[in-house]
């Protein structure tokens, strides 16, 4: 069965006390008011993994990572491990985003690395893809797409491959307020869902859960997420308001 997610990317944002007054709140508010067949994920600085996990303890909400190293352990100072990650409860480690791809220079490689010993771990992975401004105004967006899942992804065996949710971000509505129209989302979408077919076959495709991300808001989502292969989004800003992704998830 296809998960429906919404899954909150906190970024750098907050301090300890401030990350977990917001994680009490959301696990208060979905204690008492379950989000049905959504999903909800807070991904957290690694800060604020341990305390986050021991509140949401027992209730509904999953917690995951932004990011996680490229070696299994060692001599990597400043780095945090997959294993360190799973250690504190949470569940997902998010893999591949944008600003990790431009600010950090991490190349499909070095994501397909990452994947591996996440995976290896036992952690779920949220692959994130998505072309540029430029890329979309040169009409190559679905090629783009199409290299970073099978150099970052399609190395995976089918059983692998069903551990992953992958995030279409567009890079030009990520914190921008521009947002893909409905249409732009879900042909990307339903391309993306064709490359993994080609690849791993119907059971996999339609099994697997594709997010969307990039100024998602609670005036937008409903209209995005009622696509038929957008399967859920992948909040940023929005995330750090409780209001806001509590309606966002209430559209999922
Ligand atoms: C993100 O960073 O994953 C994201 C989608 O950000 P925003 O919602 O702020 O555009």
């Amino acid at each position: 069965m296809r998960k429906t997610i919404v899954a909150g990317n906190w970024k750098m944002n907050m301090d300890l006390e401030e990350g977990l007054s917001l994680a009490r709140s959301l696990d208060q508010y979905f204690r008492n008011t379950p989000s049905g067949k959504t999903e909800v994920i807070i991904c957290t600085p690694f800060i604020h993994l341990t305390g986050v996990s021991d509140i949401i303890k027992g209730g509904s909400i999953k917690l995951g990572a932004q990011n996680c190293a490229s070696e299994v352990s060692g001599a990597f100072t400043g780095e945090v491990s997959a294993s360190m990650i799973k250690s504190t409860g949470a569940e997902y480690v998010i893999i591949g985003h944008s600003e990790r791809r431009s600010y950090y220079h991490e190349d499909n490689d070095m994501l397909s690395k990452k994947t591996g010993i996440a995976l290896d771990t036992g952690l779920n992975v949220i692959f994130c893809c998505g072309e540029v401004k430029d890329e979309r105004e040169a009409g190559v967006h679905f090629n783009i797409v199409k290299c970073q899942l099978e150099e970052g992804l399609f190395n995976l065996d089918a059983e692998k491959m069903e551990k992953i949710i992958i995030a279409y971000e567009p890079v030009w509505a990520i914190g921008t307020g521009l947002t893909a129209t409905p249409e732009q989302a879900q042909e990307m979408h339903k391309h993306i869902r064709s490359l993994v077919r080609d690849k791993y076959g119907n059971s996999v495709s339609d099994n697997m859960t594709i997010l969307y991300g990039g100024s998602c808001k609670p005036s937008n989502a409903a209209e995005i997420f009622s696509n038929p292969d957008v399967d859920g989004g992948l909040i940023g800003g929005a995330s750090l308001k409780k209001d806001d992704f509590v309606a966002i998830v209430e559209a999922g």
